[in-house]
């Protein structure tokens, strides 16, 4: 029989018969297993994604297997990969497409500083136009390291408050990127 693995539960009072805890902890749990990603993967930290996805890897182990080339169906946005500068436009209109709660991973040096290309035609870092939630270091970055930024990001969901997203440093933030 496969070795199933639960999660345990959020925060709460326990008792015969009950357990109660708060909604942010109850929907946390629910969207940290839940992520569905949106892979923009432009060169090689792509390729250590599709072996995250493979069987030894197996992302589907974090409920996170269900991929969306869509970005209105996607909250997690992971960016792998060389980004040029012609190219951040494209991608913050990707970003400003997905719905809120959203998150953001930089994979790999490339994405989250310019990598080995500092040069005029390439963007260094993407948190120069979209906010970034988890830096993956490497390049490229095993798929163990990509599995591990994933779980800071399901840290960050199972903890982040159902009303962050209205709370005035959440709006400071786009506003410091000029999203609205
Ligand atoms: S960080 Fe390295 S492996 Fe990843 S896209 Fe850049 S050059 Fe390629």
């Amino acid at each position: 029989m496969a070795d199933v693995k639960i999660d345990k539960a959020p925060a709460g009072l326990e008792g015969p018969g009950f357990f109660a805890t708060s909604l942010d902890q109850a929907v946390g749990l629910a969207r940290k297993n839940s992520l569905w990603p949106m892979p923009f993967a432009t060169s090689c930290c792509g390729i250590e994604f599709m072996a995250t996805m493979a069987s030894t890897y197996d992302l589907g182990r974090f409920g996170a297997e269900r991929l969306s080339y869509s970005p209105r169906q996607a909250d997690m946005l992971l960016v792998m990969g060389t980004i040029a500068k012609k190219m951040g436009p494209v991608l913050r209109k990707v970003y400003e497409q997905m719905a809120e709660p959203k998150w953001v991973v930089a994979v790999g040096a490339c994405a989250s500083s310019g990598g080995i290309f500092d040069t005029y035609s390439v963007l260094q870092g993407i948190d120069r136009i979209i906010p970034v939630d988890v830096y993956v270091p490497g390049c490229p970055p095993r798929p163990e390291q990509i599995l591990d930024g994933i779980m800071r990001v399901q840290d960050l969901v199972q903890n982040e408050s159902i009303r962050r997203r209205d709370s005035p440093e959440y709006k400071a933030l786009l506003e410091k990127y000029q999203i609205q």
